[in-house]
């Protein structure tokens, strides 16, 4: 048995909020991140979502793979390709895209970008994805602390998005889930502003408004983007 919530907030200093998510069935979880000038961002993130659904809700009833959801990248990929192409001021937008699917115990994932997918399990935080980014690449070969990195002046710059060339590459796996897991899905609007000390304690409170007060956190740390949690638990196996 699943319990999902989700929250999202366009932050204290933005005027649009590019971040979108989805929760399907309580068994299939997107959070995305547009960027692009004006107000591509959003139009990139909402085609991610969009196709998410068209390409895997129908078969949510059968078991998907890892490569399902790479697939279902790639297509959305392709889509927003396309777009910016046929649109100029589309050109240049892209998307992170983090993708949790449960099923039968096991979490599977995808993701392609900077936002995070994290477990929480017995009083430890971990991070289940790796960050596409440029700081992450510096933090990997120690050039910098984990510090250093949340506000480091060329944080927002990805090595990796959806939509902006050809072919993608997507990061994939699996986790097996134990009873009392929490899963967080975030964009950088969240991980940015509050640190993984503060996001641990708010997931070990075992209450259903986390992600209410995950925002809450990153609005009261300044909120100088736009926020976006799910938290899903899974309460038995
Ligand atoms: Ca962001």
């Amino acid at each position: 048995m699943l319990t999902d919530v989700a929250a999202t907030h366009v932050g204290r200093v933005r005027a649009i909020n590019e971040d979108r998510y989805i929760c399907l069935s309580s068994k299939l979880f997107v959070v995305a991140d547009g960027m692009g000038g004006h107000a591509a961002g959003e139009i990139a993130s909402a085609l991610l979502i969009s196709t998410i659904q068209e390409v895997l809700a129908l078969k949510l009833e059968t078991t998907l793979s890892a490569e399902d959801l790479a697939a279902a990248l790639r297509q959305a990929n392709q889509r927003i390709l396309d777009k910016a192409a046929a649109d100029e001021a589309c050109s240049g937008m892209g998307t992170t895209a983090s993708i949790l699917y449960i099923h039968e115990g096991k979490g599977i994932w995808a993701h392609v970008g900077d936002s995070r997918i994290y477990c929480y399990r017995q009083q430890q935080l971990q991070q289940v994805t790796h960050d596409h980014s440029f700081v992450a690449d510096l933090l990997a070969q120690g050039s910098i602390t984990e510090e250093e990195a949340q506000h480091h002046p060329q944080r927002n710059l990805l090595t990796r998005a959806v939509g902006v060339g050809v072919p993608v590459q997507v990061d994939t796996g699996s986790i097996e889930i134990e009873p009392g897991d929490v899963f967080l899905l975030c964009t950088d609007g969240l991980t940015n502003m509050v640190s993984k000390a503060q996001i641990k304690q708010i997931l070990s409170d075992e209450a259903d408004d986390r992600a209410d007060r995950l925002v809450e956190a990153a609005m009261l740390a300044g909120g100088t983007d736009n926020i976006t949690v799910i938290v899903v638990e899974a309460d038995h196996v």
